[in-house]
């Protein structure tokens, strides 16, 4: 079976991860530490904290924010739904705003139009983009809604790390910028996240949040705020940190990759069976997700294309469509995020496939349409 993806990681980083076992030091401390200061440097923030998850980095940010009950906050519909669960753990309401059908990313002309839309009691206070799949949000125009609105704004760059829009890295835009180390995004530590920020305070604060609102002085240990514990283990730092460096070199592949697949795809994309995903100079194609022609039973052809050994799956889900958040229609209408999450399609990609992969993967699924739509 060709699988989705497969986390690259080398004897070097096993070799790391083995020594911090050794040492007995597991949980956060000197390999979080160091990690943080490389991630501060490859992002360029002055701020940059790790902990166990994406979600975990987005309901921290948004703890931090102090984003509660009473606050509306404005999130795409198309993407994997902790972004819009994280704001209802908070008891704030999750406002649904379609998406570009380019980019996938959350669309300004959208935004604007459900700000003017909003009758909700709740207050406008944030909105959480989404760098869908590593393709940057765009941020030029978000930011400039943001700051007309005053919306505080969380960027969900859970799928790119190491992208980057007009040269800027995706993340760093906003208040609070947040990271997935999962081992589907394109650096992975089994399970984490990232944190970054220019603001000092806020950087404290979640750094509190993240360990019980600890604070340790020359006075003894306090407890400043109620906290969880979500911090990353030094485990999962020692791997972070062995595979950090290899993440540019992992990206430009992946470009490579995108291309030679838009390439091949291309005789499918002419006669009008799928569309292929826009390019973007900073995209760092976390997932390369194409879009079905509407009549295709997109369920069966990767049912289809598992019988042929190919893994394949739907791209992001709409949340509009997602029993959990049934209390939250979209409203202007989210029809693109519908459409993509109908039929979109994510093919194997990682760094570790190259054009044999891609030429395999791309003759099944020629076969596959041949069959589902008659031609061929
Ligand atoms: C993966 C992902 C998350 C969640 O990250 P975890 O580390 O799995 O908690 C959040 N948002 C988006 C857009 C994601 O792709």
């Amino acid at each position: 079976m060709l699988k989705l993806s497969r986390p690259a990681i080398d004897e070097t980083a096993i070799s790391a991860v083995a020594e911090v076992l050794r040492s007995g030091q597991l949980v956060y401390g000197e390999q979080g530490a160091r990690f943080e200061t490389q991630l501060k440097e490859f992002l360029g923030v002055r701020h940059a904290l790790v902990v166990s998850s994406g979600t975990a980095a987005l309901h921290l940010a948004l703890l931090a924010l102090e984003i509660g009950p009473g606050d509306a906050v404005f999130v795409p519909d198309f993407s994997f739904p902790a972004t819009g669960n994280v704001v209802c753990m908070v008891g704030a309401r999750p406002v649904l705003v379609d998406v570009d059908p380019n980019s996938y990313c959350m669309c300004p002309a959208a935004l604007e139009a459900a700000i003017s839309a909003w009758r909700g009691p709740e207050i406008p206070r944030a909105l959480i983009p989404v760098h869908e799949f590593g393709h940057a949000a765009d941020m030029t125009k978000l930011m400039a809604i943001a700051a007309r609105h005053d919306l505080t704004v969380i960027e969900d760059a859970a799928c790119a790390l190491g992208a980057s829009h007009n040269g800027q890295p995706c993340g760093t835009f906003g208040n609070i910028g947040c990271w997935s180390m999962h081992p589907r995004k394109t650096l992975t530590t089994g399970e984490g996240g990232i944190l970054a920020s220019n603001d000092e305070l806020l950087a404290i604060r979640l750094g509190q949040l993240r360990n019980h609102g600890m604070v340790r002085t020359e006075q003894g240990t306090f407890f400043e705020r109620p906290g969880l514990n979500l911090r990353l283990t030094d485990i999962q730092s020692a791997l972070g940190l062995a595979l950090l460096p290899r993440l540019t070199g992992w990206i430009s592949h992946r470009r490579w990759l995108a291309d030679t697949y838009g390439k091949l795809l291309a005789p499918l994309a002419k006669e009008g069976l799928l569309s292929v995903p826009a390019s973007a100079p900073g995209h760092s194609w976390q997932t390369y997700m194409i879009v079905l022609r509407r009549e295709l039973p997109r369920d069966d052809i990767i049912r289809g294309l598992k019988n042929l050994c190919i893994e394949t799956n739907l791209g992001a889900q709409s949340l509009a469509a997602q029993p959990a958040f049934r209390n939250f229609p979209p409203d202007p209408d989210t029809c693109h995020s519908r459409m993509l999450y109908q039929r979109g399609l994510a093919l194997p990609f990682c760094e570790s496939y190259g054009v044999d992969e891609a030429m395999q993967v791309v003759a099944a699924l020629s076969k596959v349409l041949g069959m589902k739509s008659g031609t061929a």
